[in-house]
């Protein structure tokens, strides 16, 4: 797996969407890349600030998308 395709299956991977053979392909990616380790760690720390914010609610699914699509938007700028 490369890092646009772990972006592309990000925010699956963190909600546990993905079947086996993507998780275990997404894991050893990111168990050698810490770009990807960054970003992921970003996510889910943004994912955690915005529900505190809106007091543990659940994050609607449109707004995780764009949360997702944001964060997929910086990597490729880099
Ligand atoms: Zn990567």
């Amino acid at each position: 797996m490369d890092c646009n395709t772990l972006i592309k299956y990000l925010s699956d991977y963190i909600d546990n969407d993905l079947d086996e053979e993507l998780t275990a392909a997404a894991r050893e990616h990111l168990a050698t890349c810490p770009n990807c380790r960054v970003v992921l760690d970003s996510t889910q720390q943004m994912l955690l600030l915005y529900q505190d914010q809106q007091h543990k609610r659940v994050i609607p699914a449109d707004r995780r998308k764009k949360l997702y699509n944001q964060i997929a938007a910086i990597f490729d700028e880099k």
